[in-house]
This record gives C-alpha cells, structure tokens and sequence, in this order.
C-alpha cells in the first residue's frame, strides 16, 4: 500500500481538494495524509500569540475571518445537505473551543491544541466530500496512534501497536484519511511534530506499515536544483538518494520537513515528491539508489548562531573538547558545523533558547564570541567532495565573507556559514556558477 501526503496548498481551497480526490481515485486502496489548508497553521499561530501577549480581541477577529472562510469552502464543496450541515456542526464545535481559548491563560498545552485544529478540520472536511462522490474513505484518528517520547522522537513501539489496533477497529474503506502534523507527547497530552510536520508523518506511517511507497504531493515539481523562492532559474532534480535528501531537508530545503527521511531510510521504502497541480510532471524520487557525481542542489538553513570559542591551552589540553561538547549535551543544544584551529573551535547551533547558559558555562574555561544572524549554505550531491566544480567553489564566493566551512564531513556535503545577509548572493551565485554554467 501507498502513503499519499497533500500539503497545504494541496488541500488549500475547495478547487484543489477536488484535484486530490481525482489523483486519489485510481481504485487502489491507499492512506492519505493531509495538512491544514493553506494559512490556517500560520493563524492559528498568530491567534495563539494573540492570547499570550493578551488581546483576546486580536485573536477574536482572526477566528471569526476563519470561521467564515470555512464556511465558505464548504458550501462551494459540499452540496449534499446533511454532510454540509454535519460537516459545519463539526466546524462550529473547533471555533467554540477556539472562541473559548482566548478566555484562557497562554500555556503550550493550550497553544498545541489550537495547532492541532487545522488538521482536524481538512481532514473532517475531506473525508464528507470523498462520501459525498460515492468513494468508500473512513478516518483514522492521529491522535489515537502518533505520539513523540521525551526526546520528541517518534514512538515507533507505540505507534507501529496504536496504528494497527485503530486499523482493526476501522471498516474497510478504499481511502483512509489521517492528520498529519499532530500527536500526543509522552504525557498524552496534544503536541506536533514541528511546522511543516505532516511529511514527517507521512514517512512514519510509511515505515510502521512497510509501505510499497510514500508520497509527498505539494505545490511544487519536486526537489529543485536551489531554492526557488531565491533563485530564479532553478529546476527539479529527478533522482536523489536518502543521504543526500536528508541534508538538503536538514539543511533547509523547506520541500520537506527536516527528518522526512528518517524513518524510511533503513527499510529503503522510496520517497517520491510529486505536483498536485502538475500530476504528469515527474518530480523527484528519493531512494537508496545513487546516480551522477558532482553537485547536485544546494539549500540554505537561516536563524544560526555561531559559537567562537578560545582557549590559550586548547591543543595541549586533551579532553578541551569533551568539555566543550558536554556543556551542549547538558543543554540538550545540538551542533549543526564545527571548525577547529590551533586556538579556537567555533561551532554552529540552530536553537538558542539556551543560549545564556551555556555562554556563561563555556566562560568558565574559555573567552567566547557569539555571532547571531548567520545562515549555513549546504551544498549536496554524490562524492562532490572529489568532484572538479567543486574547486571552484572559493574562487566564486571570492567576494563573500565565508564564516566557517565544513568539508569532508561526509562525501556528499560542503556547508558555508556567511551572514544571512548574504544569503540570497551568496544562492545565486552559486547557481550561476554552478548550475547556468556562466563561467568565470
Ligand atoms: P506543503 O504545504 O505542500 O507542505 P511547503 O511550502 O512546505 O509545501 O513546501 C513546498 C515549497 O518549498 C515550495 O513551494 C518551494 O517554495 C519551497 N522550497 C524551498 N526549497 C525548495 C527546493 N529546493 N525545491 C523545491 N521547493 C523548495
Ligand atoms: N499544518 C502544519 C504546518 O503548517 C503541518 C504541515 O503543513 O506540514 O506547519
Ligand atoms: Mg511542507
């Protein structure tokens, strides 16, 4: 069987919902996972900000321009009378709780749980459609199978025991409908998966039912070659292996969320990411196989913070970097690149909520700087660390101040830190350089 994920712009209107049911409709019997529909994470978000900064009123037209909005999808999508006045009782129950919400003192508990209810409704309101057009679809709650540990890891346990009891307890439908994006955490109460989190899940039911396949249906032809919402002439890349999608979402190619590949990798069940506006085009498929050398795409991860930190007796002092390493573990911050020297190591953190902390823990044995801002370059492909463009490189960005540069951590990766403002420079260049072949 088949995982199909529809992001947000997928499912974002009552239009784009029908392509779905049309790319859906091939007889064979499938999970589908969708997101909230375009913008409702985003206000949702805001309506949450709104009651912890304290003006319920803020949050309270937010929630009524929505109400109306859904309102408005579901009468455009549902003709039959009592799914639209069922499908709308269920809408009405999700704006009470929110409408309730902005009486209620700001917790994350209460912020995860109005995230939560954009997956709710898309999926709700799909599945009355899908019954609507005489196909056979039945929900399958995600909050009755997904679920992160502590460490904000899936609990693969739990989910693979979860998912097949739910599955019993369901009747046999040709399409089943899931949310992706949301769980419970390892208190039962709601959490998600981090923004963007619905490909996450997608993967995740992928690998707890063996799928022949998962599919990740967005707005876009596939992984492009560079970041198209900065690069003008980028284009969709056909074949790339686990590895390489793995740095390239990690490192902030926004396609796909940064652990998508994770589960699916070992079980080598393909990935493939496809255009819900463009089903023809063949967009990219993500498998263990690898194909051409050299440089294949290149992504761009914002919102770094490097770390410099200096020691007058860092080499003679064996264990420096155990101490280094067991401030960062103790603050539960992962380090994304690092570069020694004689005197310094700097290092790279994309989460900084700690960051006090561990400053005023590494000044105990150390003289830090601390650069914010920063933006970490991820250049990706098969063994590019050999390849001849890849010398290139330092005489493109001759006019960039490049921060830190980590090569030959593994074949498949070169990352630059420059300064964010930078970025979309530094982006094209590259591209012109690399991709265009405008030569130097
Ligand atoms: P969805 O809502 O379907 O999950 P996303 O907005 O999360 O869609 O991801 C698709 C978007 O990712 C594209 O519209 C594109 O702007 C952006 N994007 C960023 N980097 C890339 C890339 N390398 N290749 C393709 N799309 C990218
Ligand atoms: N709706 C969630 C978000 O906007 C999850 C997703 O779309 O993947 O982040
Ligand atoms: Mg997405």
């Amino acid at each position: 069987m088949k995982v199909l994920k529809f992001g947000g712009t997928s499912v974002g209107s009552a239009q784009n919902m029908e392509h779905v049911k049309d790319i859906i409709s091939d007889g064979k019997q499938k999970i589908v996972v969708l997101s909230a529909m375009s913008g409702t994470t985003n206000t949702l978000v805001s309506i949450a900000n709104d009651i912890l900064n304290e003006v319920p009123h803020l949050a309270m037209e937010k929630i009524n321009t929505l109400h109306a909005s859904y309102f408005e999808t579901i009468d455009v999508l549902l003709s039959d009378k009592d799914l639209n006045l069922d499908v709308k009782e269920y809408t009405n129950t999700i704006f009470e709780f929110l409408v309730e919400s902005t009486c209620s003192e700001f917790t994350i508990t209460l912020e995860n749980k109005i995230l939560a209810q954009g997956e709710l409704l898309s999926t709700y309101i799909f599945n009355a459609y899908l019954n609507q057009e005489g196909i056979r679809s039945a929900l399958l709650p995600a909050l009755d199978f997904m679920k992160i540990n502590d460490a904000k890891e899936p609990d693969l346990g739990y989910i693979q025991k979860q998912f097949k009891a739910v599955w019993d307890a369901t009747p046999q439908a040709d399409i089943y409908i899931t949310q992706g994006f949301i769980c419970l955490d390892e208190s039962d109460n709601i959490s998600n998966l981090q923004r963007g989190g619905s490909d996450y899940t997608a993967t995740i039911i992928g690998a707890v039912i063996r799928a022949e396949e998962v599919q990740i249906w967005t707005d876009i032809d596939g992984m492009h070659n560079n970041d198209p919402r900065y690069v003008a002439h980028t284009h969709p890349i056909s074949n790339l292996s686990f590895d390489e999608a793995a740095e390239l979402a990690y490192f902030g190619a926004k396609i796909l969320h940064p652990q998508t590949v994770l589960p699916v990798r070992k079980d080598g069940i393909p990935v493939r990411l496809k255009n819900t506006m463009d089903p023809e085009a063949f967009g990219t498929l993500i498998s263990g196989e690898t194909f051409e050398n050299g440089i294949k795409a290149i992504a761009a991860k914002d919102q770094i913070t490097a770390i410099k930190i200096k020691s007058g007796r860092m080499l003679q002092a064996h264990g420096f970097l155990k101490k280094v390493f067991e401030v960062f573990e103790t603050h539960k911050t992962s380090i994304d690149m690092i570069t020694t020297s004689e005197v310094a190591v700097s290092l790279t953190i994309d989460d900084d909520s700690n960051l006090e902390n561990i400053v005023a823990e590494l000044e105990q044995f150390a003289s830090i700087e601390v650069d914010k801002d920063q933006t970490i370059v991820c250049l990706v492909g098969h063994s590019i660390v050999n390849h001849e463009s890849t010398f290139k490189l330092f005489q493109i960005l001759q006019d960039v101040k490049i921060r830190m540069i980590s090569y030959g951590g593994s074949r498949n990766n070169i990352s630059l830190l420059i300064h964010s403002k930078d970025k979309i420079t530094t982006l094209n260049k590259l591209n012109d350089y690399l991709f265009e072949l405008v030569t130097l």
